[in-house]
């Protein structure tokens, strides 16, 4: 039976062979009685999320088994990132724990069932709806701050994720996260709540759903609601303004 990706890669070849002809719209026989036309915009959409996709696993590919910092010889799995490959909204932790490290994805333990939440509840989206991934992908050992090392030759990989990506919104995870980014230094209760950005995406920094959990008071909770909500605004705003 064809794999996933191998019915998405034929798709997009008659999608792209569509295009190129201009057709504007392309009818297909009803299934179970819905009414299905594919639009131009629509197949458009189709075409990106695939090609997004295809980057992402090129990506990937190029970091190999890699070992361009020391994380590369204590982790078990590197944690690359998942999610929509076409995500509006991009969100960027620190660097896997154990839970990630043991299984491979992001955001899988205790701070990620809470982030989560953050992305379910406080931003009204799916979590499968976002990307996520982390400033490095190897787990620090004993969950220390990455180095600048480790940092400095993981960043490219997350550079291309972006690009590949393309999101309206970044929104980033703690004082690693933001100032690694950003290439800005301050405390985080200055930096998360008012916008920053990056080549030119919005990025909106927020407290670490770790800090969260470690500080678990009304105003904490309060204040990480406050800016995913910022977040969703400006993502409504650009949506409004640039019709994709
Ligand atoms: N903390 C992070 O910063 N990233 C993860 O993936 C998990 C916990």
């Amino acid at each position: 039976m064809a794999s996933a990706h191998g019915v998405l890669k034929s798709l997009r070849e008659r999608l792209v062979c569509l295009l190129e002809s201009d057709v504007q719209e392309v009818r297909l026989e009803p299934l179970r009685g819905e009414s299905t036309a594919l639009r131009a915009d629509e197949a458009r959409g189709a075409f990106d999320e695939v090609a997004s996709e295809d980057g992402l696993v090129k990506i990937r590919g190029e970091m190999g088994e890699c070992n361009r910092c020391p994380l590369g010889r204590s982790r078990k799995n590197l944690v690359f990132g998942e999610g929509n490959a076409r995500a509006e909204i991009l969100l960027i932790g620190e660097g896997p724990g154990s839970e990630e490290d043991e299984t491979g994805r992001p955001f899988v333990g205790p701070a990620g069932q809470l982030l989560t939440q953050i992305i379910e509840k406080g931003m009204g989206i799916s979590r499968s709806g976002v990307y996520i991934c982390n400033i490095v992908k190897c787990r620090p050992p004993g969950n220390r701050v990455p180095l600048d090392e480790e940092t400095e030759s993981c960043l490219p990989f997350l550079e291309k994720q972006i690009g590949v990506i393309r999101p309206k919104v970044i929104v980033t995870l703690g004082h690693s996260a933001t100032c690694r980014l950003l290439k800005t230094r301050g405390p985080m209760h200055q930096l998360r709540g008012h916008w920053h950005a990056y080549k030119g995406i919005p990025v909106m920094p927020t407290f670490h759903p770790s800090y969260v959990l470690r500080y678990y008071t009304v105003e904490t909770r309060k204040q990480v609601w406050e800016d995913v909500r910022q977040a969703m605004r400006m993502l409504r705003d650009l949506r409004d303004s640039s019709p994709h």
